[in-house]
């Protein structure tokens, strides 16, 4: 069993909770960890133990590959209307941030995949996050998707553009392709591949700033420590 701890100032997840929990903060007795309460240290410092949210646990997967970050999530599933309905395909799978992530909205996600390694990463992330509708396939994207009538289908390439032929082949009419690329070019030469093919509409490319506020009595400004440059997201869809 997995439980949050959490206090004003602090947030601590407890992956074992028949051990006492040892934190910067003193230690919490494992007879303490069970229910949802507030609890204190042994040095008298005051936390919350709860029953994690999805989201607590997501922050805590295992990450190799760059993944995607929230602010990009947020824009991907706004755009999409991504749903428990949504048969959603993705590649490449890197860490599963991303398709762990849709998993947890869609009906099913399928993400290839090319390298074993990676793989591994995304299996344990899977289990951790207690997810049962993900499957993984260890194929290069660029040859083919074998899924049917997909509709939503994300694509986090080094060569998006490679891809396009297999995403139109499986999309259903009105589906979506979101393509995320770090570079311009990466996205440019995506978009002028799609522009070609008369049965794809570019709705929009976009690069989401967030910038994050510290607030304490008057003392109200930005960060001075902000989530640096993630990546442009293509939408397109089929028509
Ligand atoms: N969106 C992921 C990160 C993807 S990183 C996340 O949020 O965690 C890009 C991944 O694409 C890498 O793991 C790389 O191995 C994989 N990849 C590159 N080319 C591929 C291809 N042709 N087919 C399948 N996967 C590919």
């Amino acid at each position: 069993m997995v439980k949050v701890l959490m206090s004003k100032n602090d947030k601590f997840l407890i992956k074992d909770i028949t051990k006492d929990f040892h934190t910067k903060h003193g230690f919490f007795k494992k007879e303490e960890l069970k229910k949802t309460r507030k609890i204190t240290s042994n040095t008298k410092k005051e936390f919350t133990v709860f029953n994690p949210y999805f989201i607590d646990l997501y922050k805590k997967i295992k990450r190799d590959a760059q993944i995607i970050p929230l602010k990009d999530i947020g824009l991907i599933v706004s755009e999409t209307g991504i749903d428990n309905k949504s048969e959603i395909v993705d590649a490449g799978a890197g860490s599963g941030a991303l398709c762990c992530f849709l998993a947890n909205i869609a009906k099913e996600v399928t993400t290839y995949e090319i390298r074993k390694d990676f793989i591994e990463i995304v299996k344990k992330n899977i289990k951790f996050l207690k997810l049962k509708n993900i499957k993984i396939k260890n194929r290069n994207v660029y040859e083919g998707i074998d899924e049917k009538n997909i509709d939503v289908i994300t694509f986090d390439l080094p060569e998006p553009w490679k891809a396009i032929s297999a995403a139109k082949n499986v999309l259903k009419t009105g589906g979506f392709l979101v393509s995320y690329s770090p570079t311009i070019p990466q996205a440019t030469d995506f978009i002028n591949e799609i522009n070609k093919d008369k049965d794809f509409v570019h709705v929009k490319t976009s690069e989401i700033i967030e910038r994050n506020w510290e607030i304490d009595g008057r003392k109200v400004r930005p960060l001075s420590q902000q989530i640096g440059h993630s990546g442009f997201i293509s939408f397109v869809r089929k028509i």
